[in-house]
């Protein structure tokens, strides 16, 4: 039997096709696409579960799945469900099923949106690396063009220097996202088609992009500043001038400048974020619509898979333009393999220029006397690695993630969360305790994964998925993660005690939230325990169950090369610069001492422009 047939027989079970609808018929291959763009681990083990739920309808009827009849299906089905043991089974494959599911849906069913008309982006000055020589030179590289990359391009070109960006992924443009499905856009814009996961108990899928823009590409737009508390520490613990509340407060403006940083308007928030500030309200808890860079939102909640109006400002359409007009140029498709050293030079190494990959396998040479490390916190101390730069005992380690859970509430009356702002409102009465609360929808067709059951149960939910709200929170966690590996990046996480004990308080808060803005029931995203129809009834299921037993995903990795004054804990020192070689800075999430405890962004942006004007400074003087 083919593994199309396989899958083909899986879904029509999850999802009790009958054929009175045409949309589960088109889920197979759109199931086929999603698992094309998983890395292979990921695929296989897809391939696996499905295999393993055939095999047991195999054994209990002597038939595949896809020979049964409905009924027959739904029976093996309930039959998997009732053992505990075999949930996780069932689970791995519910996930990139609803995804596609999600999505046949809305394209069927769902009235086609007014055509959004795409402003054409400001300019780039992108080059191919298949057009870029094979020997070039410049005055300083900068490997990586997210957040943190393109802040620090922007500072040097406008110092004068001659600067090159260089992007492993490639130039996305507003009217593209404005063309395709969101979940098309979702493999295309993640690495790993977004299923990067740190291994742990449990483990957390960690996406991050991979484009010219970076993660701030397919980030929420949520801004907030780095709250004092956090500066301070960062000052006084570790060492770190820069994080002195005033100095770092004006790096913290001009970003917001730049990204034109607003709170976002009531008109546009959507019912999820007006329904969060119901629930805070009811409770008298602290919320407020988020700050963001999108100060002409359209609402259309699919800022995770690219902005297609051009409202949310992302590097590509704010930094990186300001750093090309000042000079900066942008080479794409370049993968950097590694860091050129002179080893053996009078003073000590020092860094000379970088070789980068090129699609084709071929390579190029660009030889630099300063190189900018900004590939992010999971890339980045793989490729200092590969460089021979990776000696520091704390390279890789203190990786800090801000663990994160859903959780969906069930209203009498339509929420259609797909319809506003994607994350809109922040309940902050726990963030001193390190719980911070955002209302956060998926992107039309892609907010179905949490919900539970399976066959019949399970589209009964998705048929009423426009009555759920949905709430996310994230904790300020402990460093329990490390990135290991050189050619490929692998990802541990160990969720500490305490962390794992917040994330439960944390469901439970968003379940109180919830109910008391009027949810007749709350949906956990947890098999062994989907649903609660009361706060007690929700705290009394938590207290059966740990933090194990979530589905956790982050989106922040922070602090694998940290900035700080000891050299025995800190790979790079208070000024951004990598301990053991000169020419080398830290200007990413990578450098952060510890997690800012709110939503990254504008922390690493700022810390990128204050280790990238130093340099500058340095380097205006010499
Ligand atoms: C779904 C999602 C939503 C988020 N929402 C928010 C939000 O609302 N607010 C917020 O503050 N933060 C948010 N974040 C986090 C925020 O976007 C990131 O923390 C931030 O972009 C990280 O910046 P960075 O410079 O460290 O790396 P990135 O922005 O990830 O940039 C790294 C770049 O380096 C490139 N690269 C990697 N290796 C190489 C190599 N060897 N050669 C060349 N290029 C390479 C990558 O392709 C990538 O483009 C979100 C993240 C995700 C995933
Ligand atoms: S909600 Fe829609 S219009 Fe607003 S920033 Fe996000 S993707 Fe853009």
């Amino acid at each position: 039997m083919s593994g199309q047939e396989r899958l083909g027989g899986l879904v029509a079970a999850l999802l009790a096709d009958d054929g009175s609808k045409a949309w589960p018929g088109a889920v197979p291959r759109r199931l086929g696409s999603v698992l094309g763009t998983m890395p292979a681990a990921a695929r296989t083990g897809v391939r696996a579960a499905a295999a393993a739920v055939d095999a047991y309808a195999a054994v209990r009827t002597g038939r595949r799945l896809h020979g049964l009849t409905p009924d027959e299906r739904e029976t093996v089905l309930a039959s998997l469900a009732s053992r505990r043991a075999l949930l996780p089974v069932l689970d791995a494959v519910k996930v990139p099923v609803m995804l596609a599911a999600g999505t046949e849906r809305m394209i069927h069913e769902e009235p086609a949106p007014p055509p959004v008309s795409a402003p054409e982006d400001p300019p780039l000055d992108c080059v191919p690396s298949v057009e870029w020589p094979d020997r070039s030179t410049a005055d300083a590289v900068v490997i990586g063009s997210g957040a943190g990359g393109a802040i620090a391009a922007r500072t040097l070109a406008r110092a004068g220097m001659r600067v090159l960006v260089l992007e492993e992924g490639r130039r996305h443009t507003t009217a593209e996202f404005g063309r395709r499905a969101p979940l098309d856009r979702f493999g295309e814009l993640y690495r790993d088609g977004g299923g990067t996961i740190a291994l742990g108990n449990p483990p957390v899928v960690l996406p991050v992009g991979r484009a010219v823009g970076g993660t701030t590409v397919v980030n929420s737009g949520t801004c907030y500043r780095t709250p004092d508390h956090v500066l301070t520490r960062w000052r006084d613990s570790y060492g770190l001038g820069m994080a002195d509340a005033d100095s770092f407060g004006e790096c913290l403006d001009e970003v917001e400048r730049t990204l034109q940083v607003a709170t976002a308007p009531l008109d546009v928030l959507g019912r999820n974020g007006r329904t969060a500030l119901l629930g805070a309200e009811k409770l008298g808890w602290q919320a407020a619509p988020l700050r963001r860079n999108a100060t002409n939102c359209k609402g259309s909640c699919q800022c995770v898979v690219g902005c297609p109006t051009g409202a949310k400002q992302s590097v590509q359409l704010s930094v990186l333009p300001d750093a090309c007009a000042a000079g900066a140029r942008i080479v794409t498709g370049a993968y950097v393999q590694r860091v050129l050293v002179e080893k053996d030079r009078p003073g000590g190494p020092r860094a000379c220029g970088v070789v980068v990959r090129r699609p084709d396998g071929s390579e190029l040479e660009i030889l630099s006397p300063l190189v900018v490390v900004a590939a992010g916190a999971l890339h980045s101390p793989p490729l200092l690695r590969r460089s021979g730069l990776g000696g520091h005992p704390r390279l890789g380690r203190n990786l800090a993630i801000h663990p994160a859970a859903s959780v969906a509430g069930r209203f009498t009356e339509p929420v259609t969360a797909w319809r506003g702002v994607l994350q809109s409102v922040g309940v902050e009465e726990l963030h001193s305790d390190g719980i911070l609360i955002e209302a956060t929808a998926g992107p039309p067709g892609m907010g179905s994964f949490v919900l539970p059951g399976v066959g019949r149960a399970l589209r009964r939910e998705l048929d009423g998925a426009e009555s759920l709200a949905t709430l996310g929170a994230m904790i300020a966690d402990l460093p329990s993660g490390r990135v290991m590996g050189a050619r490929r990046t692998l990802l541990r996480y160990d969720l500490a005690r305490r962390d794992g004990e917040r994330l439960m308080r944390a469901v439970g808060a968003m379940g109180k939230v919830l109910f008391a803005a009027g949810a007749e029931e709350v949906l956990t995203g947890i098999p062994a325990a989907p649903k609660a129809h009361s706060q007690a009834q929700l705290e009394k299921m938590l207290r059966g169950l740990t933090a194990k037993q979530l589905h956790l995903s982050a989106f922040h990795p922070t602090g694998t090369v940290a900035l700080g004054a000891d050299p025995q804990t800190a790979p790079a020192d208070t000024e951004g610069r990598l301990r053991g070689v000169q020419g080398v800075l830290i200007a990413d999430g990578s450098a952060l001492p510890s997690c800012p405890e709110v939503n990254p962004q504008l922390t690493i942006m700022a810390t990128a422009l204050a280790v990238s004007g130093a340099a500058a400074t340095v380097a205006q003087s010499a």
